[in-house]
């Protein structure tokens, strides 16, 4: 019997195995295999403010989501045991490769393409395990708390470091900020999180929500664009 965690032969499984998650690409029938979901805390001044922290650049902290919260084209179901959930837009960045200690010059070149993701949370729960020091899932990482647009290939559109990030509910302005408002910038996110982790090909990076970040209701619908890279709408039911 092999001693991998990960079935490189072709044994069979006694249930069935989980599928994997993937997200859609623009212009290719391809598919992109997700492997994890990295997500970057408090990374534009404006929202960490609004959050009730410091503006200061501090070293950024991480947390995931699970790729089975990945959710392409479909509605977003209400989640249950909370009464205060929110939107935040966020650029993703899809790694193409992986590896340690990557250097911030080499960052991008490990980078697949980008696309355009909402971080759902239930802002109830995530404040309740703030205040009791308790880990962040039961906020950040329930079914569907992950909606993705599809990715755009670097090699169509470069590399972003500038570009409206805005985010309607209903047709109305909630959130607005510019990729370049990133306190740490994709090559840092990257640089950082290669030294914690061994990133991984098919890794995704979430890079955090501008200011404006609110709670939407059933019947809601959310409209987030970053400008250069894509638009994701999606309906609350
Ligand atoms: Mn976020």
């Amino acid at each position: 019997m092999s001693e991998t965690a990960y079935n490189n032969a072709t044994q069979s499984y006694v249930i069935a195995p989980p599928a994997m998650a993937v997200l859609p690409v623009e212009g290719c029938d391809r598919l992109f295999p997700v492997n994890r979901i990295f997500c970057i805390g408090r990374n534009y001044a404006a929202h960490a403010v609004e959050m009730g922290h410091d503006p200061d650049k501090e070293p950024p902290f991480f947390f995931l989501k699970h790729p089975s919260n990945l959710s392409v084209g479909e509605d977003f179901p209400y989640p249950t045991q909370t009464n205060d959930v929110h939107h935040e837009i966020e650029m993703v960045v899809a790694l193409a490769k992986g590896g340690t200690d990557i250097s911030v010059e080499d960052a991008l070149d490990h980078v697949f393409g980008y696309g355009v993701g909402l971080d759902m949370t239930r802002r109830d729960l995530q404040g309740e395990a703030k205040k009791l020091g308790r880990p962040w899932e039961v906020g950040k990482s329930f079914e569907k708390s992950a909606p993705c647009g599809p990715l755009v290939p670097a090699s169509r559109i470069g590399h972003p470091a500038g570009g409206a990030v805005t985010l309607d509910v209903n047709s109305e302005r909630r959130q607005s900020g510019d990729l370049n408002q990133m306190l740490w910038k994709v090559p840092e996110m990257i640089t950082i999180l290669s030294q914690y982790f061994e990133l991984q090909p098919g890794d995704l990076i979430m890079s955090g929500t501008p200011a404006g970040v609110g709670p939407i209701e059933r019947g809601d619908v959310i409209h987030g664009k970053v400008t250069g890279v894509g638009e994701i709408t999606v309906k609350v039911v």
